[in-house]
């Protein structure tokens, strides 16, 4: 087992995967896969982050759209945009880029997106489908997460899990990927009492809380593979250009990269598989509107 679970190298070999489907595709299909991502509010970091997913989808071959809104639109703006989009043919994913700006009711509009075409898998359908096992899309950073240890051959038959973070977009979608493949789940929260000695069991320890550094040697054993799903910009000094900042995940990685079994990196690591997955989702949903057999399927846990 590699003891770097490398999330680009991977990511960059399923982009090349999905530009020969579609390629592939694209004649009897009549089109290529359309992708429409709705961005509220002007948000920096957000916009970084759809940014890097119109570069994805143009290096693959995905049409997409960005659908800009004011943070001060009302919320029948945005519904009137997903309801246009829901319509709309060439469409085959909506993605309504997270978290809003204060004050919208995000349950209400992503319950809005056509459950077809939803390619972040957020959609109470599909997280209903998830919690079943019946297919539809999945959500894209635990997604992209199973396709990495899948990858890396890390088991999960039998083996103690630990999830830390219990949201709908990352810690129980992630949850219930891993009981479903079979593995033993304990999923950790703020409330959660000893967590060191709770993690100290894991074979395999998920990260998603959102605390920078959180995690250290005491958390881990020599047998944990970790995953740090958690992604934060730092301020390190200030000089003439403006702040500098650094990334770092949930996961003091300094600290305890030699000490696990395998981690991933940040950036490097989960980031580009969830775009990875955003893609899988949508190639999944164009060949699905196009009556097409899926040829990702194999990627979608
Ligand atoms: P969230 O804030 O919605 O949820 C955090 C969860 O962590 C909560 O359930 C909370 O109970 C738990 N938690 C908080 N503090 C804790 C503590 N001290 N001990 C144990 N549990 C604790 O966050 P989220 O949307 O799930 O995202 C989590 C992190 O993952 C964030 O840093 C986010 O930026 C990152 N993220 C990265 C990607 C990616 O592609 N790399 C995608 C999604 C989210």
């Amino acid at each position: 087992m590699e003891s770097l679970l490398d999330g680009k190298k991977l990511a960059s070999a399923l982009e090349l995967r999905l530009k020969k489907d579609i390629d592939d595709f694209s004649d009897v299909a009549g089109r290529r896969p359309g992708l429409a991502v709705i961005r509220v509010g002007e948000d920096p970091a957000s916009g970084v982050y759809v940014a890097n997913k119109e570069k994805a989808c143009k290096r693959v071959g995905i049409d997409s759209s960005v659908h800009n809104l004011k943070a001060d639109s009302s919320p029948e703006e945005i519904l009137g945009t997903i309801n246009s989009l829901n319509n709309a043919l060439k469409i085959d994913g909506i993605l309504l880029q997270l978290p809003l700006p204060k004050g919208f009711d995000e349950k209400q509009l992503l319950k809005a997106i056509n459950p077809e075409k939803d390619v972040d898998g957020l959609h109470t359908l599909n997280l209903g489908r998830l919690i079943k096992g019946e297919e539809g899309p999945r959500s894209c950073t635990p997604a992209g997460i199973m396709a990495l240890l899948r990858y890396n051959n890390i088991p999960l038959e039998g083996k103690n899990v630990v999830v830390i973070g219990r949201s709908i977009l990352v810690g129980k979608p992630m949850a219930l990927m891993l009981q479903a493949a079979n593995a033993t789940v304990t999923l950790a929260h703020s409330k959660t009492l000893n967590l060191p000695e709770v993690t100290n069991q894991a074979d395999l320890l998920v990260v998603a809380a959102g605390k920078p550094n959180l995690i250290g040697s005491e958390h881990v054993s020599e047998k944990t593979v970790v995953v740090d799903v958690g992604i934060h910009r730092i301020p390190i000094s200030t000089d003439s250009m403006g702040k500098k900042f650094k990334l770092c995940g949930d996961v003091r990685a300094n600290e305890i990269a030699s000490k696990v079994r395998a981690i991933t990196p940040v950036p490097g690591g989960v980031g580009p598989m969830t775009v990875a997955m955003l893609l899988v989702n949508t190639v999944d949903r164009w060949q699905f509107h196009c009556g097409l057999s899926s040829t990702v399927s194999d990627l979608l846990p």
